[in-house]
């Protein structure tokens, strides 16, 4: 499983630093680049979504569709998806195969975007494609549709950083809700299938429809379980009070650090305060190792895409290199050097770094040792049991969730040199390290930036296996205040 950064020559990969990108360019299907291409087929199935407009973002499998994966390695002509970071790393929506998408978000007229008054601005990552085709409803152009929904994956923040950069709703899934069959693996501990969309009822019928048992996941949540959580969620609904009487809501000290931006911890508290008069009870949580899980992420998502992207070698799976190299070794390596982004590149060698057995203790371990440890700390703030474990201690708190905001800033612009783009997940990542369920929704208040206003998601996270517990109250909330954009 070792060894697959042995299989990349040629240039110098640079270290991490966003790049000041200003070579957008709209594409061939909309506006802000965010499909790859589209469809006609009329698909009018019986189902709850019969009739529905989806889109797919570029690293979910479907029948009769190539896949890219938006990199070069896995090139194709036809197909209509959604546009996103190459392999699913990145969290601006810059290292794709088909260019940077245009987050719509700041343009009134979404099907006109003025791309000289306001210079185009990142969508999130790496779902980017997929947020901004919800936002601007382009799947209506194709069918007749209300509105547009769009199916994700998120490893660690890549449906919920989008959704708030784009001002829309989205749900990364408890680790197991929703079959992860036809996902291009980046990292398999912490992979999740999301759903991003205009409205939270709209979330919730597609939550339905994808939420169930498949054969052909073994990870994916059996019968019996789902039962036991939907018996254990609805005792938590019936138990609150017309709208949220006796719901406890967590507030995480460390998901309000220094460098939040002000007016997003100000949106923060109007929701905070909105679920107060509605009748929730605030609790102040604290978990003190939670500074600690960007690296436990990186180290964890980088050693398993590593190996993951090993099957990539031009060989069986993916592009080929023209001229025929002296060795079988070598003709891999060239494959690998010339059809991989420099992003993908940089994570292959720091993720093969840290699976060393040099560094096997000072990374990886260590990370599963914090892993271990946020889980531990966030499970026992809640009323409710993890039923993947026999016991768990209580930490006193008895919250039913946790609110806390989606990401530090407002999107930032395309060709805007950000300090460094690992660091726009740091809201994001401890839910895929714990498994836990997050719904990230549209504040109704926008962030006033130069003469711009922005959008900014608060997450609501809970227990693992209540995500059905996270639609109730958004809706809920949603339907008895104006906090939330509709
Ligand atoms: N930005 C994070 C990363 O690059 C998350 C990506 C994701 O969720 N797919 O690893």
């Amino acid at each position: 499983m070792l060894g697959h950064a042995r299989f990349l020559v040629g240039k110098k990969v640079p270290l991490a630093h966003s790049r000041c990108l200003s070579s957008f360019s709209p594409g061939r299907f909309d506006p802000y680049n965010a499909l790859t291409a589209t469809w006609d087929v009329p698909t009018g199935g019986e189902g709850t979504l019969g009739g529905w407009s989806v889109s797919i973002k570029e690293n979910i499998a479907m029948e009769g569709v190539p896949t890219t994966c938006s990199s070069k390695m896995l090139e194709t002509r036809i197909t209509s998806r959604n546009n996103c970071d190459e392999l699913a790393m990145g969290g601006l929506n810059k290292h794709s195969l088909f260019g940077p998408v245009a987050n719509p978000a700041p343009y009134e007229d979404v099907s006109n975007p003025d791309f000289t008054m306001y210079r185009p601005r990142a969508p999130g990552g790496s779902s980017g494609g997929a947020a901004a085709a919800v936002r601007a409803n382009l799947c209506r152009v194709y069918v007749n549709v209300l509105t547009a929904r769009s199916i994700g994956t998120d490893t660690g923040g890549s449906v919920r950083l989008p959704a708030s950069y784009c001002g829309v709703y989205g749900i990364k899934p408890s680790y197991g809700m929703i079959s992860r069959w036809g996902v291009v693996s980046y990292a398999d501990s912490l992979d999740t299938v999301g759903i991003l969309a205009r409205a939270p009822e709209d979330l919730t019928t597609t939550f339905d429809a994808l939420a169930s048992p498949d054969p052909h996941d073994a990870t994916c949540i059996d019968m019996t379980m789902r039962a036991k959580l939907a018996k254990d969620v609805s005792s938590i609904v019936s138990r609150l009070q017309k709208p949220l009487h006796g719901l406890r809501v967590g507030i995480v000290a460390e998901m309000f650090p220094k460098e939040l931006h002000p007016e997003i911890a100000e949106i923060t508290d109007d929701v905070l305060d909105t679920l107060q008069r509605l009748g929730a009870t605030l609790v102040d949580v604290s978990f003190s190792v939670l500074s600690k899980a960007s690296s436990a992420y990186y180290a964890t998502a980088l050693s398993e895409a590593s190996s993951n992207l090993g099957r990539f070698d031009g060989v069986r799976y993916g592009a080929h290199y023209e001229k025929p190299q002296s060795t079988f070794f070598n003709t891999i390596a060239a494959n690998r050097s010339a059809n991989f982004g420099e992003e993908v590149k940089r994570r292959i060698l720091l993720g093969t770094f840290a699976l060393t057995s040099e560094a096997w203790k000072s990374h990886l371990r260590t990370s599963i040792q914090i892993r271990n440890a946020i889980t531990h700390q966030m499970r026992a703030c809640f009323a409710a049991p993890d039923h993947r474990v026999l016991s768990q201690e209580r930490s006193g708190a008895d919250v039913d969730l946790l609110v806390y905001p989606t990401a530090m800033c407002p999107a930032p612009r395309l060709d805007e040199e950000t300090a460094s783009e690992y660091a726009q997940d740091v809201l994001t990542v401890s839910a895929n390290l714990t498994g836990m369920p997050v719904l990230s929704a549209p504040a109704s208040r926008r962030v006033p930036v130069d003469n711009e206003r922005l959008p900014a998601g608060i997450s609501f996270q809970a227990q693992w296996g209540h995500d059905q517990l996270l639609l109730h109250v958004v809706e809920t909330l949603a339907r008895n205040s104006d906090v939330l954009a509709t």
